[in-house]
Parts: structure tokens; C-alpha cells; sequence
């Protein structure tokens, strides 16, 4: 069986979807592993620390993809990647099924079994390979450091002999996994944290981690929650009470992180261009949702902008920047799932169908469409 990871294609991304130690774990199942020239070059894997672990280096993708039986990316194949992958072939990598729905068509066409590890199901059987948790408490760290770094002033409190220094003060909107991060990574540097979120079960995870909760706590905010965990869209009522709170909160700020998202949906707005002005010069807001559409409406995609002399930095792949570390955890993710799907004996595959981890990330299979919620 042969296991192909080809080097990236979308623009600049800069992580790998295995290391040389999933490598060796992966030979370990029995797989034969081959890898594209320069796949890890982002992540600073030189093709030679590949072969050490036991794969074989392909000169291209067309070589690395022919004939393989599984194929692990970060991103989804662009159509002339997916056009070299046989029928039958197993893909598993972050494939935007959302937003990305003609490829995934595509790879339908070419019969290819198509996993969509966003999709994975949030329960504790597959935390090993939950790649959104992996990834969103990098990004969750990056996007504190990176505040900190473009903010010109220190973060914590500091009293010297020329006089005393006060702390910065960080908000951080969406306290799901980056932002959990995120206020951990302000607090550890000295910064005054509050957060904010829909779901009530976040209060108290704020403020085991020092942080003062900010929300309207009215009986909808009681009833945000799915039963999967995630945030529902609010009514435009409770949306207009909780942006005159957190207008009032905003101007006393110097970095605002947002990582609001809801899946399948634009990520809403919760910083307005009124709120923007308010913020003090040389203000910073990092927008983790800035792929989603952006938590404000001026954040700019894969940039960084000055508005009203406010930064908001709008990078649009924060794990990416943290290439390394992004990668092997990643890597790891992806090779507890694929333990999932091979026969430790035979080394064959041996997909149970059925399993709910299985079912739910799965989103092509034999020609067809098949996950719920992409069909029609
Ligand atoms: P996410 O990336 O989907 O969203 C980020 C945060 O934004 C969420 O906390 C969400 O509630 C918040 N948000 C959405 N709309 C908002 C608004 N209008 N205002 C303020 N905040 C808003 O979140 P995530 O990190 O993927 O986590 C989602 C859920 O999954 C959480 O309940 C988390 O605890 C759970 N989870 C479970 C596991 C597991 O294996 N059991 C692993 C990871 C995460």
C-alpha cells in the first residue's frame, strides 16, 4: 500500500502534512511512504530526513500520487493534483468543504474517498486527531505574539526607576480553542484579559484562566449553545445589546483578538469601523477569523492594515507561521486517523464505514457527494 504526501501548492502555505516522525509511524503500519522533492523545505524538513525515516522522495506530484492508495495534505488538491490521483484512493486534508464545494465535486469525479478533517467529530475518540484543535491553539499563541510584537508598548506592568509602566490590556472575542490560547498566552506575558463569547460555558473557562468574562448573560445567551459544542448565530437583537457592551469595552483597550467563528457561515461581525475609531492610537486588532470573512469589516484578508491608527492584522493562515511545530502536530493528527483506517496486520486498508468518525468526516465517496450537509 502506498501512502503519498505531495509538497503544497495553495499559496503560501508553509506546513507539511508529515514529518519524519510520522513517517517512521506510518512505515510502521506497513505503508510504503513517499514523498514529494521539497515537500518539507516551509517546515525545514530536508527531503534527506524523509529518506532516514524510510520514505522515498518522487521528483513530482504526478510521480508521488501515482498509484497511491492514500494521499495526506494540509490543503485540498487543486484540480490538476487531483486529476493525477486513482480511483479508489484515500484523501484526508483540510478541504474547505464549505466554501470549497466545486472541489470537492471534482474529487467526487475522480472517485476519490475524500475526508474533510474539519469534519471530524468533536468527541474524545478522536480528540488524537481533531486538526482544528491542534491548529487553533497555535494560532491562538501566534496571534498574542504577533500583537505583541507590532504593539508599541510593553505588556505587562512595569515599575523601573524612571516610573511605572502600565499593563496592556487585551480582549479576546470567541473563546473556543485559539482564543482559550489566546488568553492564556496575554496573561502569561502580564496583560490585563478579558474575553467575551456566545456560549455560556465559556465564562467559567475564562475565568479559570484569569480572565474577566464580558457578555449579555439574557436567556438567549442561556440557550447558544449546539449540541456539538459550537456557537449558534444570535438574533440581530441580542447582536445590538451585546455590540453596545462591547463598544463600551472596546475604547479602554490596546489589542483586541477576535476568533469568532460559526461553521459553515460568514464569521460575524463584532468589531464595527465606529468601534475601530474609538480604540486608542496604536491600537492592535488580530482578526483570526480574517479567512472566514473577518470579525470586522475592515480587516483585509492575508494582511495587515492601519486604519484610524488601529493595526488589524488580517493573516489568514497563523498556524502556517508557526510552520514547524504546525506540521508535526498536524502530522500527527493525520496519522492517528489513518491508524484508524488501515489493518495493523495486513497493512491493508480495512475502512469501517460505519465508524462515527469515519462517517463524519467523510465528504466524497464512489462518484458521489456524500456528506449531509454538502448534498443539493
Ligand atoms: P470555533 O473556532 O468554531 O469558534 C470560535 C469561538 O467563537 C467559539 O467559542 C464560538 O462560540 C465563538 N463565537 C461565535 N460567534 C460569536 C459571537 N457572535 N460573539 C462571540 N463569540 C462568538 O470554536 P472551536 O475552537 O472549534 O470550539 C468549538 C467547540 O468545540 C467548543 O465547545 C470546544 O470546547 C469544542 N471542542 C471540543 C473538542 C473535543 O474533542 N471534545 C475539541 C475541541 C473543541
Amino acid at each position: 500500500m502506498k501512502l503519498a504526501v505531495p509538497r503544497e501548492t495553495s499559496p503560501g502555505e508553509t506546513r507539511v502534512a508529515a514529518t519524519p516522525e510520522s513517517v517512521k509511524k506510518l512505515k510502521g503500519l506497513g505503508l510504503d511512504v513517499v514523498v514529494e522533492t521539497g515537500a518539507g523545505h516551509a517546515a525545514h524538513i530536508a527531503d534527506a530526513d524523509y529518506v532516514a525515516a524510510g520514505a522515498s522522495i518522487a521528483p513530482d506530484a504526478k510521480t508521488a500520487l501515482a498509484d497511491a492508495d492514500i494521499v495526506l495534505k494540509v490543503r485540498g488538491p487543486q484540480a490538476a493534483e487531483a486529476a493525477h490521483m486513482k480511483k479508489g484512493a484515500v484523501l484526508a486534508a483540510l478541504l474547505a468543504p464549505h466554501t470549497e464545494k466545486d472541489a470537492i465535486r471534482n474529487l467526487a469525479r475522480q472517485g476519490v474517498a475524500a475526508f474533510a478533517m474539519e469534519f471530524l467529530p468533536r468527541i474524545s475518540r478522536a480528540q488524537a486527531m481533531d486538526v482544528l484543535s491542534s491548529q487553533a491553539n497555535l494560532a491562538g499563541y501566534k496571534a498574542v505574539i504577533d500583537a505583541a510584537a507590532q504593539f508599541g508598548r510593553a505588556m505587562p506592568m512595569m515599575m523601573t526607576a524612571a516610573g511605572t509602566i502600565a499593563p496592556a490590556r487585551v480582549l479576546v472575542m470567541g473563546v473556543g480553542v485559539a482564543g482559550l490560547q489566546a488568553i492564556a498566552t496575554a496573561k502569561r506575558l502580564g496583560a490585563i484579559v478579558s474575553a467575551t463569547d456566545v456560549r455560556p460555558s465559556t465564562k467559567e473557562q475564562v475565568e479559570s484562566l484569569g480572565g474577566t468574562f464580558i457578555a449579555v448573560m439574557d436567556e438567549e445567551f442561556k440557550n447558544a449553545q449546539t449540541a456539538g459544542g459550537y456557537a449558534k448565530e444570535m438574533s440581530k437583537e441580542y447582536q445590538a445589546k451585546q455590540a453596545t457592551l462591547i463598544a463600551d469595552t472596546i475604547k479602554k483597550q490596546d489589542i483586541v483578538i477576535t476568533t469568532a467563528l460559526i461553521p459553515g457561515r460568514k464569521a460575524p461581525t463584532l468589531v464595527s469601523e465606529e468601534m475601530i475609531k474609538s480604540m486608542k492610537p496604536g491600537s492592535v486588532i488580530v482578526d483570526l477569523a480574517a479567512e472566514a470573512g473577518g470579525n470586522t469589516p475592515l480587516t483585509k484578508p492575508g494582511e495587515v492594515a492601519n486604519v484610524h491608527d488601529v493595526t488589524i492584522m488580517g493573516y489568514t493562515n497563523l498556524p502556517g507561521r508557526l510552520a514547524v511545530d504546525a506540521s508535526s502536530l498536524y502530522a500527527r493528527n493525520l496519522f492517528n486517523f489513518i491508524s484508524l483506517l488501515v489493518d495493523k496486520k495486513t497493512g491493508q486498508l480495512a475502512i469501517d464505514w460505519d465508524d462515527e468518525i469515519v462517517k463524519g468526516a467523510l465528504v466524497a465517496k464512489d462518484g458521489e457527494v456524500v456528506h449531509p450537509t454538502l448534498k443539493g
